[in-house]
């Protein structure tokens, strides 16, 4: 395989680099690096300035075909373009769930009226979006999800709660997995409806998580009501709608990811240097072992995009959740041990408004380092994907099932 990308390829990574650079040295210097894991509280209007002006300037949904507004990226130049976001510290992405999840869900199983009425405004980034999959009852095991919808006249209401909702407290729109037939297996009399987030019954609740700050929600529905043409993919069809977003999840936007690791490391290596833990043996070691991980990260992230054009998912695929969640939490874990007790120090006075410890405000390697711990959670947790990869790619025999 040919692992080196082409001249023209190399010209849009210049084109990219040029304009990320532009914006994020001058008028959006203010939000360079700001806005990741545990820092996604803050500065909310300037990343929402900054994701209306990458979209006006056509840079979201780079891999959304061009006839509904996308760049038609081929996905190699998807990749360069994540890397160079990331290479460049761009600000943490308020649209991202609008633009790699549902908008590639609308794209594949939306009506074309729904096409019209929601792509145009989550590329240009005038409206956020949020997922209502997981309840308390139904996580790893989602499709014991209890949510109902009703059909009543020309609208659904919906009863029922969700947790964990990312940027729901900020968001317009939800998607959310309610059930509508009660009689139907576990699996079938699901729908995937679409409901305003300002509807009358909708009642968010930020969880105040590790990092004083809260990233997702509680979010309730008391008779909630959405127009029954905001089903997508077909009543009772929302699992295999459900199950056809989460393969978007892996897009290419988590190739580009392995840079703001590498710049992550690059810190740990920066207080390595400066407190002398450089030269200590174990720590040395524990650096070695983090290069050699982020190496074999980007190799594989390479052979998936090899890959990319096979029906099935690849050896590969199947193990970079995995691979990356256990390398991120353990890069978390390493910036705020290599500063030794200085690590554990707030920023005492540096009042952080969101925070629920007033007078100190967390340092940006301890959020990083609490927010690391729900990597291996969220998008399948680590013995989830053991299970994934054991049964699918494997053929080991399935887990007994109750
Ligand atoms: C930061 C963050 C953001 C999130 N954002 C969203 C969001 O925006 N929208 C949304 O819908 N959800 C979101 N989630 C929820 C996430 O999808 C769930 O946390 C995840 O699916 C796990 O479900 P659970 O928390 O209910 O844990 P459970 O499923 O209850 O699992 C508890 C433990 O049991 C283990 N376990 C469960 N089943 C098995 C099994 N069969 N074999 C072996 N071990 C098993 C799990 O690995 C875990 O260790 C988010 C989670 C986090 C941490």
């Amino acid at each position: 395989m040919d692992l080196r990308f082409t001249p023209e390829e190399e010209a849009f990574r210049k084109e990219v680099r040029a304009y990320l650079d532009d914006l994020l040295h001058g008028e959006f210097a203010g939000i360079r690096g700001r806005g990741g894991p545990g820092d996604e509280h803050s500065f909310f209007d300037e990343r929402l300035a900054w994701e209306r002006r990458l979209g006006a300037d056509g840079w979201t949904c780079v891999g959304w075909p061009a006839e509904v507004g996308g760049r038609g990226l081929p996905l190699n130049q998807q990749v360069i373009y994540y890397e160079e976001y990331a290479r460049a510290g761009g600000p943490g992405r308020l649209g991202h769930i609008g633009e790699g999840l549902i908008g590639p869900t609308l794209i594949h199983f939306g009506s074309p009226e729904q096409q019209e009425r929601f792509l145009p405004k989550i590329r240009l980034g005038e409206e956020l979006w949020c997922q209502g999959y997981s309840e308390p009852n139904a996580g790893s095991d989602l499709a014991n999800l209890s949510t109902r919808a009703d059909l009543d006249g020309d609208e659904w209401v919906l009863n029922g709660q969700k947790v964990w909702t990312s940027l729901a407290q900020w968001s317009d729109w939800c998607f959310v997995l309610a059930r509508t037939d009660r009689d139907a297996p576990k699996h079938k009399g699901i729908s995937f409806l679409l409901i305003r987030m300002d509807a009358p019954g909708v009642e968010t609740r930020p969880i105040v998580q590790l990092t004083g700050t809260s990233e997702f929600n509680e979010v309730f529905f008391s008779d909630a009501r959405t127009p029954a043409d905001l089903v997508v993919g077909g009543v009772d069809n929302g699992w295999k709608v459900a199950m056809g977003l989460l393969s978007f999840e892996r897009g290419a936007s988590t190739l580009g990811q392995q840079f703001a690791f590498e710049r992550e490391l690059r810190e740990i290596v920066a207080i390595a240097e400066r407190t002398g833990r450089a030269t200590d043996p174990v720590w040395r070691q524990r650096l070695a072992s983090l290069h050699s991980r982020l190496e074999i990260m980007r190799w594989n992230s390479m052979r998936m995009l090899t890959d990319a054009d096979r029906p099935e998912l690849s050896e590969a695929a199947y193990i970079s959740k995995l691979y990356w969640a256990r390398l991120h939490r353990d890069l978390g874990e390493a910036l705020v041990d290599v500063a030794d007790v200085d690590g554990l120090l707030c920023e005492q006075g540096a009042d952080d408004p969101h925070s629920v410890v007033r007078g100190y405000a967390l340092t940006a390697a301890q959020r990083l380092f609490l927010f690391t711990r729900s990597d291996t959670i969220y998008g399948g947790s680590n013995q989830i994907q053991r299970n994934i990869i054991g049964e699918r790619a494997l053929g080991l025999p399935p887990e007994p099932k109750v």
